[in-house]
């Protein structure tokens, strides 16, 4: 009989309950608590997917902050400084790894792929040795045994997990192969004697570029890990096809492979031929990336074929662990219309999973079930909002002139110094400035409608007009509003645009405790009316210095949103560029003369291989010059990034041709004027010279050689001075002094240059 498994399930909980138990740990200090939580979940997730219909569950799938730091720790793979913090207390040190603590600062972190989740990633040293500590896999699969639930521990294969790390000293992680292999031989010793039958071994970094070193270390891992006492492995490859590491995933001594014919369903035939007849296939047709339920004639189409593998070498599955998904659409009653209906979240697609599975083995009423899911997928089709004359008229008429500013650089440069009158080395901000408490309140109030709008309204004209104070007393040149409006930068903007709606429960983990609600966008995107010149202009109204208007740009929105899958994404970005582009023309009308387009998501987005890259970048520059093309020569267009690695994209970054982008740099020493070295940046930067999100007040001296360093790469005319990132997370105390040590630093280097010039 075909089985219905998953990869992976959501940590955090229907109602976020693992964040508020952390957070309790971490005022407390009392582990109990957390532990009980965390035992309560994952039964009641194993339940739920049992309830579903799930023949085989995952275990060890869980963790209490990410499963790349738990593999590192189980492998004892923990850096000296960590050392005495784990001998006081496990629990402590695995979270000073994961998030620092009053002496030791974190692990970095990073992106999960191309996924808006973090990982933590492993410190390791050339000739360090491993061994394994605890037992989590074990522990967790016996949990769900003595539950009555058939699980299967899940692993981070040995090739993406040295492949995910990094070393302190440059050499490469994957020399550490050989002193890696016999742990997880003795793991899977382990598993085998406790009588687990089939382990999953996830090695996504088989969806990737792989070299010559990467793929003979795959061969050799697994051809090792063939040899000693184990279970059977089902090897899971996720987040794209294997392509041309096709081949390599097909040979290795695996019992079964997991492939995702969601993002890459032409994968199949390739598949089904390579994988030899004895192999399980774990076949991925349901997104684990999206919300939205599945079509059954594709899913179908799939399965059709898939049944050549007959239907005890079969397992359907999602695409990837559900962890990029929230956990039950059923919470979102407050949905209009058919909405909810539209949606799978990991319940849900637990449950097509069975639906897909029976029908296969011929139930009338799952084909029955699956052909009323079709029928209501064609109504969306249909649904008011879903397909605008207005909206797709409108991107048919687009020329390849909406994507041109009225003049060259040079020239913008030469009317904006006129118009604007900066000094050199120019000081701003990103937007955003401290959310206080009291402010966070008059929000909750007055969306529980017990403040009402003018009171709302007014404590918000009033911290504008603190914000401009400061900003003026600190001497800043470009102002900003501060963002007191704004819950969330995708947030603000889809509450205002139609095709979006947005769950009440829709929370996926981003990192640790932290989450996020991504909006959802089901129709096409409009909007109806002005969303941020009425605070601009206000605050603009209040001084004689620019202030910038402040958006968040189409590709920043599209990608911390989850997407309708009825139109492509590069179309779906095009109609919110149309819509931005409205709105930077309307600033532009209103008299504001610097406009910042935020595109911190811009690297985010990058297809995981090489050859898809240049389409992708393609569209996301041409969709953010649509947002701010035809505006005039003296409006200045800034645009903003962070927390990502530019170097290898500052191509694209400078054909977005905005005239000023800030981008962040502190935290690296300015790593990214390395890439300065091979390319003339022809715009004006500001490399962020402080990192926000420590609380640590920089001082002068420490910028002014930031700023130096920049000057040895970077034109004094192209230099602006500000932070790394919005201040919305930081005290007022702080930012005061932070922003004054700036300012100074900046007065610093223009009496440098101008001594030079005399
Ligand atoms: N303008 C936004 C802010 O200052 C930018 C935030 C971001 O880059 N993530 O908060
Ligand atoms: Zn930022």
């Amino acid at each position: 009989m075909t089985r219905v498994t998953y990869l992976g399930f959501p940590r955090i909980g229907r109602r976020r309950e693992l964040k508020r138990a952390l957070e309790t740990y971490w005022r407390d200090g009392d582990a109990a608590p957390l532990l009980d939580t965390a035992r309560e979940l994952r039964a009641r997730h194993w339940q739920l997917a049992r309830e579903a219909g799930v023949d085989v569950v995952p275990a060890n799938d869980f963790s209490l902050y990410d499963h790349v730091l738990d593999h590192a720790v189980l492998f004892d793979a923990i850096p000296a400084r960590y050392r005495p913090a784990f001998a006081a207390d496990p629990l402590r040190g695995y979270f000073a790894m994961a998030r620092g603590d009053a002496e030791l600062h974190a692990l970095e972190m990073t992106k999960w792929f191309d996924t808006n989740y973090h990982y933590l990633v492993p410190e390791l040293q050339a000739g360090q040795s491993f061994r394994l500590t605890g037992d989590k896999p074990l522990a967790e699969w016996r949990e769900a045994q003595a539950l009555g639930i058939e699980a299967r521990p899940v692993l981070l294969g040995p090739v993406s997990f040295l492949r995910l790390s990094k070393t302190v000293d440059g050499s490469d992680p994957l020399q550490l192969l050989d002193a890696l292999l016999p742990v997880y031989a003795e793991l899977l010793a382990q598993l085998a004697a406790a009588g687990v039958a089939w382990v999953q071994i996830d090695e996504p970094c088989l969806v990737l570029d792989l070299d010559a070193p990467t793929r003979q270390a795959y061969e050799k891992a697994y051809a090792t890990l063939a040899k000693g006492a184990t279970p059977k492995r089902l090897l899971a490859t996720y987040f794209g096809a294997l392509q041309d590491n096709l081949a390599l995933a097909a040979s290795l001594p695996v019992d079964g492979l997991h492939v995702d014919l969601v993002r890459a369903p032409e994968q199949l035939d390739a598949v089904l031929t390579a994988l030899p007849a004895d192999r399980v296939l774990s076949a991925g047709v349901v997104d684990g990336r999206n919300v939205w339920r599945s079509r059954p004639a594709q899913v179908s189409a799939l399965l059709e074929h898939a049944t050549r593998r007959g239907s005890d070498q079969l397992w359907l599955a999602p695409s990837c662990s559900l962890l990029h998904v929230p956990i039950d659409a059923e919470q979102e009653t407050q949905l209009a219309g058919d909405l909810r209906s539209w949606l799978a979240f990991a319940r849900q697609k637990l449950e097509e999973l069975r639906l897909y599975a029976d029908a296969l083995a011929g139930d009338a009423q799952a084909r029955e079930q699956l052909a009323q899911q079709t029928a209501r997928l064609e109504a969306r089709g249909r649904a008011p909002g879903v397909q605008r004359q207005d909206v797709r008229g409108r991107l048919q008429a687009l020329s390849p002139q909406a994507t041109l500013r009225r003049s060259e650089r040079p020239y913008r440069r030469s009317v904006q110094a006129g118009a604007l009158k900066l000094p050199p080395l120019p000081t701003t901000t990103i937007g955003s400035f401290p959310q206080t408490d009291a402010l966070r309140r008059a929000r909750a109030e007055h969306r529980a409608g017990r403040l009402d709008t003018a009171a709302y309204e007014s404590v918000l004209a009033e911290e504008i007009q603190h914000v401009l104070k400061q900003q003026e007393a600190l001497g800043l040149d470009v102002l900003v509003h501060g963002e007191p409006e704004r819950n969330d930068m995708v947030e603000y903007f889809g509450e205002q645009l139609e095709g979006f709606a947005f769950t009440r429960h829709g929370w996926v983990q981003s990192y640790g405790s932290r989450c996020v609600k991504p909006p959802l966008i089901w129709g096409d995107v409009a909007r109806p009316a002005p969303m941020t010149v009425r605070w601009s202009s206000y605050a603009q109204s209040l001084t004689e210095k620019p202030v910038k208007g402040m958006l968040t740009g189409p590709v920043t929105v599209l990608q911390w949103s989850f997407v309708r899958d009825d139109l492509p994404r590069e179309t779906v970005c095009r109609q919110l560029a149309l819509a931005l582009r409205d709105e930077v023309h309307d600033l532009e009308r209103a008299g504001i003369q610097v406009i910042q387009i935020d595109e911190p998501a811009l690297r985010e987005g990058l297809p995981l291989r090489h050859a898809e890259q240049a389409h992708y970048l393609d569209w996301a520059v041409q969709c953010f010059r649509i947002t701010a093309g035809g505006v005039a020569d003296a409006t200045q267009i800034h645009t903003h990034m962070c927390y990502s690695e530019f170097n290898a994209i500052i191509e694209a970054v400078s054909a977005l041709d905005a005239d000023v982008i800030s981008i962040e740099s502190s935290r690296s020493r300015m790593e990214l004027l390395d890439a300065f070295e091979r390319f003339r940046y022809p715009g004006d930067i500001g490399p962020g010279v402080y990192d926000i999100h420590s609380p640590r007040v920089p001082a002068t001296t420490e910028m002014a050689g930031l700023l130096r360093k920049a000057l040895e790469v970077l034109d004094a005319g192209q230099l602006w001075v500000n932070p790394d990132c919005g201040l919305k997370t930081r005290g007022w105390t702080e930012v005061n002094q932070a922003l004054a040590a700036m300012v100074a630093a900046a007065h610093e280097l223009r009496g440098e240059l101008a001594q030079r010039a005399a």
